[in-house]
């Protein structure tokens, strides 16, 4: 198990190749959104050099370098509370525990304004929701609801969240 996810130094700047060819932003928000398919609990997963590493780890070292081989200090943590973010700014190092607590604590707030979808009011994704099903183009969607093309995307595939 023992480094198992780290990245070789030569893949360093396939990592970021990677992870920035691989972000969508979204309006009012400072998280980038990993664009690729989402592995097990809803983080993205990225390929260098054909292995395959957890998205929000291998954005974390291809900015701030090697994450701890071990414990206790070896898990990444959203301080955004989005794991399909990568953006490094949102990501640190924490134990085992404190990623339980962390979960914990942000599980029982799980409401409203860090949720991926509502980064838009429930009635806007709703809007985008009906218009889509009435078979509105995406583009022009976005354009009249003065949304971001992916984020529409986004909701379009699904990968935008359910509302709680
Ligand atoms: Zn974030």
């Amino acid at each position: 198990m023992r480094g198992r996810n780290r990245i070789p130094e030569e893949s360093l700047a396939a990592a970021r190749a990677a992870v920035s060819s691989r972000v969508i932003r979204v309006p009012f928000s400072d998280c980038h959104y990993f664009d690729g398919v989402l592995g097990p609990g809803g983080y993205g997963r990225f390929s260098v050099h054909g292995r395959r590493f957890p998205a929000h780890r291998l954005a974390y070292e291809a900015a701030h370098g090697a994450i701890p081989s071990g414990p206790p200090d070896n898990v990444v943590m959203h301080t955004c509370d989005e794991r399909s973010c990568v953006n490094p700014d949102h990501l640190v190092l924490g134990t085992q525990a404190e990623n339980a607590a962390d979960m914990s604590r942000k599980g029982r707030a799980r409401h409203g304004a860090k949720h991926y979808a509502s980064k838009y009011s429930a009635e806007v994704v709703l809007e985008v929701k009906t218009r889509l099903a009435r078979g509105e183009n995406g583009a022009s969607i976005a354009r009249e609801l003065g949304c971001s093309a992916p984020w529409v995307h986004h909701v379009k595939s699904g990968r935008a969240r359910r509302l709680g």
